[in-house]
């Protein structure tokens, strides 16, 4: 073990070498740093001036997109064998905290391409992955993961989109719901039944495709009206006979449950540090207000139970952050990480939902109105508890994990 002192006279990488090698630390890597300032300062200057405008408007904030593309905060886990940077899922959290802060929308809008992006970095070939995750290197497209339908969300195992093979093509034909990104993906994640047999377990009755945007028969619906998280592209797809080329099969025909599943343990996290992201928002918003605001001679920051509301807030995030951070770190040492990403996802959208909640009663009347940041956070963070696993499920998949299974 060395000591303080020696620590002390060493150059800054070596010093984070050791400290990882003697155990836990809290400290950031310069590059990790970097990448935060840079994310920090987009969310700032890009996102935050223009999120009300997106949120009233509900267009697709293609313009930051763009934007966000060409200074690297895209693609961030793309392995580097195909030219990305092959981030952790770590630095991919810290990043998407920061975006959130500017407005959780907008960054979906930049950040959810991953969802469909994991399952071709975890699963696909290298001709696929150069195909697919090289095109989003190369221009600003984004991509949609395409598992949820009309009759089945919460559970996947009763999806009904079927794929049938017919000579060296698959075709699909169903409907799916609920896809971010559905209007104005280039690419779509997509999970189909393979095996009519009702019998046929869930682990092999699926199957994972990549399947273009331009191919015929594939129509996206309107683009949704939601409560929150506005400017996302939110659509029902129909696959009318889509043909898909059987080199488009992620793994292999039955696998696709598996391919599906895996994805969450490393995107469930960043839903965490989104969630996260937002709650900060709407603790600053709150401070600062209550630091302004008057009633009975002084700031109502000077009123004990407004301090208590903050101090919550504070405690809340401060501990979202340290379960996202646990469970990142988890899967970027290469480990099983499932009990650890539902544990961060669900209780980072309770605090999340709280914190706006109580920025909200903090602004008041205020806090009732268009005019102030924190009814759209409201509005925005309740969908933390829905997408990608509700918080129910995300109980169960913790009280399963901890009970070993059974
Ligand atoms: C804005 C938005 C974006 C989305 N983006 C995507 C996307 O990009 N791709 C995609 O595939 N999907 C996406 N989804 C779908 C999302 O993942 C599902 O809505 C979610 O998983 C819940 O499924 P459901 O809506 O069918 O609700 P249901 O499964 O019908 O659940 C309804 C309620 O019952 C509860 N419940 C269900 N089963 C149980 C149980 N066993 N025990 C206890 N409670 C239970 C749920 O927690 C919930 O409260 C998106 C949804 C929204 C709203």
């Amino acid at each position: 073990m060395l000591s303080s002192k020696v620590l002390r006279v060493l150059p800054a990488q070596a010093r984070q070498c050791f400290r990882s090698m003697s155990g836990i630390s809290f400290d950031l890597t310069d590059e990790q740093r970097e990448m935060q300032t840079l994310a920090r300062k987009f969310a700032r200057e890009e996102i935050l001036p223009k999120a009300a405008d997106y949120d009233k408007t509900g267009e697709f904030p293609w313009d930051i997109v763009k934007k966000a593309h060409e200074v690297g905060l895209m693609n961030l886990g793309i392995p580097q064998s195909i030219g990305g940077l092959g981030l952790g899922v770590f630095e991919d959290c810290m990043v998407v905290e920061e975006l959130c802060y500017g407005c959780s929308g907008v960054a979906l809008a930049i950040t959810s391409t991953e969802l469909a992006q994991t399952p071709v970095i975890l699963s696909g070939n290298p001709q696929q992955q150069k195909k697919y995750l090289g095109r989003c290197l190369e221009e600003p497209i984004v991509a949609a993961y395409c598992v949820t339908e009309p009759g089945a969300g919460s559970d996947v195992s009763g999806i009904k989109t079927k794929a049938e093979k017919k000579g060296d093509k698959w075709v699909v034909n169903g409907q799916k719901m609920w896809i971010t990104n559905g209007g104005v993906a280039s690419w779509y994640f997509l999970l189909a039944r393979t095996n009519p047999d009702p019998k046929c377990p869930a682990s092999k009755a699926f199957t994972a495709f990549i399947v273009d945007r331009d191919s015929k028969g594939l129509t996206p619906g309107r683009k949704e009206i939601n409560m929150g998280q506005r400017a996302s592209d939110t659509r029902g797809i129909t696959f009318e006979d889509v043909e898909v080329p059987e080199e488009n099969v992620l793994l292999k025909e039955g696998d696709g449950f598996k391919v599906a599943m895996m994805t969450f343990d490393k995107t469930r996290t960043p839903v965490a540090a989104a969630a996260t992201g937002l709650a900060q928002r709407a603790l600053d918003e709150a401070k600062n207000y209550a630091l302004e605001r008057k009633t009975f001679g002084k700031p109502i920051a000077a009123h004990q139970a407004v301090q208590f509301l903050l101090a919550d807030m504070a405690i809340g995030v401060e501990a979202a952050r340290l379960t996202w951070q646990r469970a990142a770190w988890e899967i970027d040492q290469g480990r099983r990480n499932t009990y650890y990403a539902s544990i961060s996802k669900a209780l980072a959208s309770d605090v999340a939902n709280k914190c706006a909640t109580d920025a909200v009663q903090i602004f008041g009347g205020n806090g009732f109105n268009t005019d102030y940041p924190v009814e759209k956070l409201m509005r925005d963070a309740k969908i933390y508890q829905i997408y990608e696993g509700t918080s129910q499920i995300q109980r169960m998949i913790i009280a399963r994990e901890m009970m070993g299974g059974k």
